[in-house]
């Protein structure tokens, strides 16, 4: 008989009651040290002060309106997010994948009201993932995510993650943007080295065309960066952003130029809950911890920490881990087991890591994660290691 919850998820066996900054807390008082915050989404660990008081307050004045009305927490919040970005517009989603939505629709509508409306065409890449929407997995493409939901959204092309010659080539007058994430999340924490932004830029201003980058795993403070493409030093013209932004309420928006966004006029989209006076009012408290340049550099400042100690664990395994990869606090270990493993091993030393493709287990810790937790991390991370070895 099929479970009252659709079964469309592979579950482990854990079920958390509390949690508290970088732990979580099973009803028989077990602990476990969370190394993946609701895969990048806890971004400020668990019951973090200022994000419980902005959402109780805001719970105890006003959930919610309608975009029918201004929302002053909005506009807050887009400003602190236009201030702090290259995006001269925001418009607020619940999710990444309505963020994908948007990003796709107002990348072809810029193009048609410039009167080339063959200019549909959105390149992506192998192990790329924007969302389970009907664009999103579109826009990925993998037959994991498409097989048996029926005719796709049509006008993407899909090229090998790295493929500089394929890029080129696939450009032509029917494309109207790039779409990548700057560091790929579920394809297995795979970095874009800055040199390859910097030329996905170069390669759209010559032809005109739009670059869309996807950081909705990868950005808000994650890589030691408020966003990641800023290590490239280039800015997309629209960027999709969820996860962290929120902190585990559900938020995610859209950043755009004003170009990109020209033909996102009014009627032209919209949302029920999107960009509502409780989701803003954790947004806005997020964004005044992660936008301060001392965080950021203290995300940097752990994130070698972690790193270095990552590198000696790896070298005290070789028969289970293969390498360290990933940028800031968006670690990925390559495994030489499967990485489902490696995971469930962790499970056993209290310790939550999470799976990706490419044999890799991801290290996502609250940004807030201190130097005695990445230890601690990385001794139960040991001993899960070495419980494989053994077996
Ligand atoms: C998680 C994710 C999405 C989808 O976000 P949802 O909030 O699950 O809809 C899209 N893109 C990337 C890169 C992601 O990591």
């Amino acid at each position: 008989m099929i479970s009252s919850v659709l079964p469309t998820y592979n579950r482990a066996p854990l079920s958390f009651v509390s949690g508290a900054g970088s732990w979580l807390t099973e009803a028989d008082g077990r602990r476990f040290l969370d190394l993946g915050a609701g895969i990048a989404v806890n971004a400020l660990g668990h019951a973090h002060p200022a994000l419980v008081a902005a959402l109780t307050d805001q719970a105890n004045t006003l959930w919610h309106t309608s975009n029918l009305y201004q929302i002053p927490q909005q506009q807050a919040l887009a400003d602190k997010l236009v201030d702090h970005s290259f995006a001269d517009t925001v418009f607020f989603t619940n999710s990444g994948t309505e963020s994908c939505e948007l990003a796709v629709k107002m990348a072809r509508k810029y193009f048609y009201d410039k009167g080339q409306p063959e200019r549909v065409e959105i390149i992506t890449f192998d192990g790329s993932f924007h969302g389970r929407s009907s664009a999103g997995i579109a826009a990925a493409g993998s037959e994991k995510m498409t097989k048996g939901f029926g005719p796709l959204l049509p006008g993407f092309v899909h090229l090998g993650f790295g493929d500089h010659g394929a890029l080129t080539a696939a450009i032509n007058d029917k494309t109207c943007a790039i779409l990548i994430e700057p560091v790929q999340g579920e394809g297995g924490i795979r970095p874009v080295p800055d040199q390859c932004l910097k030329g996905l830029r170069d390669l759209c201003d010559e032809h005109g065309i739009l670059l869309i980058f996807d950081e909705v795993q990868c950005g808000v403070g994650r890589t030691g960066k408020l966003f990641a493409h800023e290590w490239a030093g280039i800015a997309p013209d629209i960027m999709m952003v969820a996860k962290g932004i929120g902190g585990g309420f559900p938020l995610g928006c859209v950043l755009a130029t004003e170009n990109a966004a020209s033909g996102m006029t009014a009627g032209t989209h919209g949302s029920t809950y999107g960009g509502n006076p409780l989701g803003c009012a954790v947004g806005n408290a997020v964004m005044e911890i992660v936008s301060d340049p001392d965080f950021l550099a203290e995300v940097n400042r752990k994130a070698s920490l972690m790193r270095q100690k990552l590198e000696g664990l790896i070298a005290s395994h070789p028969n289970v881990f293969d390498s360290v990869r990933g940028s800031g606090l968006m670690l990925g270990i390559k495994c030489k087991v499967a990485p489902g493993d490696v995971v469930n091993a962790g499970y056993a030393q209290d310790v939550i890591t999470v799976p990706a493709a490419d044999n890799v287990i991801r290290l996502l810790p609250p940004l807030i994660i201190s130097d005695e937790e990445i230890a601690e991390a990385v001794t139960r991370l040991d001993k899960a290691a070495a419980s494989l070895d053994a077996s």
